[in-house]
């Protein structure tokens, strides 16, 4: 299982694609993408075979901006609905995540109990979280932090918010994450292999950390917010 993430000036569905098939070794049994554009936000996925998803895509789509996943279903059953991208009620979240969240049931008692979950994963409850606390007054990336710092367990995980298509917030617990840099574009990978497509320079991230990234730049801060600095290093892979 993996996720990717792509945001830059080329055609984002092929790029996520191309990078899923890149992490398929990894194992999985669904996979899926979403992808932002001047529309909104589009899911696509599909239980099987990388193959049976671009079945599905609609390669007429514009689009530069996207998340995608390879699903090892861990809670819930390998389905299309329990495939991710998951979004929240109000629809204007989306997000993959790899990993278990340990705690899943006493948040979704605790925090989500008025919330009907469209699925069985535990994946779920972080997307409704993040919606839960902006609907609460929190600003996305507030509540994204907020809704990790409340998480225990695993997790590799990227959010896109539809009313700003130009951001994808990532974030990490022992769960393998890298981001990659180049010139107006930047990348989002469980495995470096999955974007050498677009670059070879990549930025580890540390447990607790998210990762706010445009096409243009790339902030790592702690889940108190607080900005830590990071060094790139060029990965010396053939593709
Ligand atoms: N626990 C999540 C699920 O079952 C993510 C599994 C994964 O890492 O792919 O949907």
């Amino acid at each position: 299982c993996g996720i990717v993430g792509y945001i830059g000036t080329e055609d984002a569905k092929e790029i996520l694609l191309r990078g899923l098939e890149k992490l398929e070794y990894r194992g999985y049994d669904s996979a899926g993408i979403a992808i932002a554009n001047a529309e909104g936000v589009h899911v696509y996925k599909e239980k099987g075979r990388i193959a049976a998803l671009r079945d599905v895509v609609d390669h007429d789509e514009a689009a530069v901006v996207g998340i995608g996943h390879t699903r090892w279903a861990t809670h819930g059953v390998p389905s299309q609905v329990n495939a991710h991208p998951h979004q929240s009620k109000t629809s204007r979240f989306t997000i993959v995540h790899n990993g278990v969240i340990e705690n899943y049931e006493q948040l979704r008692r605790a925090h989500l109990a008025d919330v009907t979950m469209v699925s069985d994963t535990d994946t779920e409850i972080i997307v409704q979280l993040v919606d839960k606390f902006v609907a609460e007054g929190l600003q996305t990336e507030e509540a994204f932090r907020q809704t990790l710092s409340l998480l225990e367990g695993s997790y590799a995980t990227a959010l896109i918010d539809e009313e700003d298509r130009e951001t994808i917030y990532v974030g990490k617990n022992k769960s393998p994450l890298l981001i990659g840099v180049n010139e107006g574009v930047n990348v989002i990978a469980s495995d470096a292999m999955a974007m050498l497509q677009v670059t070879n320079e990549f930025m580890e991230i540390m447990d607790k950390e998210i990762v706010v990234v445009t096409s243009e730049s790339v902030t790592v801060k702690t889940l108190d917010g607080e900005e830590v600095s990071r060094d790139t290093y060029i990965a010396e892979l053939d593709s």
